[in-house]
């Protein structure tokens, strides 16, 4: 096996760990809200949990690696939390039976990797954590950065369904995994089994007599909806295409569903002065976007820049479509001057 290939099944099978994880949490909401005596816990209990599951098996396949996560061990090495780190012990022995507190801490410390090195990977355990709490929405997703650009990207979306006639909110008995390679392509499996059959997927730029589908988030805090509704009225006025309704679902699953052929375009436009990105919330969707011939590129078209730390320092936003509807995008943004006043 290749390095990229045995890096993409380490990676396949960590996600897949950590997703059935957070499965068994969220079936169990309330049971882990009664315990922990806090509404937010379970994500708080599945975030932990997650890290700790995907540290432990690419360590497990790799050995020696590099990984920036979005957490780190602090909170529950503080005995005020320890019931909560009790639960995420609990969680993880889902999948891995002889799981202690010490070695679930030091797993989640695996993620305190710098930006740095030359190549790492970057995870956000639980990506959508206000959809995972609404059992909408979330996703697992870890990428592999070489030289500032994704090589890999592995995202599951443990309620995604695979039926793209579906409602996003139906709950999915499988979930969908997506993997991806820069330059060799994506494929599409199931996120509760690592040994499940794969197939590959592509999408076909749009076809122009058809309505543009939009999607972005749910939180209004994470996206400017009145600029969205901007740029497709415009797109409306100008003759250049007929809009859909906006499809909202939380995470980075939003890159699948542009990858699979679900959405025309992913917009994620600047809602708060000086908010920057974080990689992680980009470094999986963006390469599994990418390698389906979609193009993904900030509001001004430049790429993303996964080479400045932690935030994509010197990006603002994000479009995510395929190349002609990436350029009406584009060409609104600017007409629209989106961007240039929120900074
Ligand atoms: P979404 O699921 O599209 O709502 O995005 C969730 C991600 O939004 C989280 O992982 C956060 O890192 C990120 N986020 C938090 N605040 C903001 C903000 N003001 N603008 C854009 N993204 C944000
Ligand atoms: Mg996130």
């Amino acid at each position: 096996m290749s390095n990229i290939a045995q890096f993409t099944d380490a990676a396949r099978q960590a996600v897949v760990a950590a997703s059935i994880v957070c499965r068994e949490v969220q079936n169990n909401l309330d049971a882990v809200r009664t315990i922990t005596k806090n509404d937010k816990s379970p994500v708080t209990v599945a975030d932990y949990a997650a890290q700790a599951v995907v540290a432990m098996v690419l360590k497990q396949h790799l050995g020696e690696f590099v990984m920036v996560a979005e957490e780190s061990s602090t909170f529950l090495r503080d005995e005020d939390n320890a019931v909560i780190l009790d639960a995420v012990v609990a969680a993880v022995q889902e999948v891995w039976d002889d799981a202690t507190p010490e070695a679930v801490l030091d797993a989640i410390d695996l993620g305190a990797g710098d930006t740095t090195h030359h190549s790492f990977w970057t995870l956000d355990p639980i990506d959508g954590t206000k959809g995972f709490l609404r059992n909408m929405q979330y996703a697992v997703a870890l990428g592999y950065i070489e030289n500032g650009t994704p090589t890999i990207g592995v995202m599951g979306c443990p309620n995604l369904p695979v039926d793209m006639s579906l409602p996003f909110d139906e709950r999915d008995e499988h979930g969908c995994l997506y993997f991806a390679i820069k330059g060799e392509g994506v494929w599409e499996t199931r996120c509760d089994d690592g040994k499940a059959p794969v197939i590959q997927i592509t999408r076909l730029d749009h076809i122009e007599s058809e309505e543009i589908t939009v999607c972005g988030s749910v939180e209004k805090a994470h996206t400017n909806m009145s600029a969205t509704d901007r740029i497709l009225d415009w797109i409306e006025d100008q003759n250049l295409g007929k809009v859909g309704e906006p499809a909202r679902l939380d995470s980075q699953c939003k890159y699948a569903v542009v990858a699979r052929g679900q959405a025309d375009a992913y917009l994620r436009l600047p809602a708060k002065k000086g908010y920057v990105e974080r990689i992680w919330d980009h470094a999986a969707g963006c390469c599994i976007a990418c390698e389906t011939g979609a193009f993904v590129t900030d509001i001004f078209g430049h790429n993303l820049d996964f080479s400045q730390g932690r935030g994509l320092e010197k990006n603002k936003g994000i479009v995510c479509a395929p190349p002609r509807i990436h350029g009406l995008m584009l060409r609104a943004i600017k007409e629209l001057g989106i961007g240039q006043s929120a900074d």
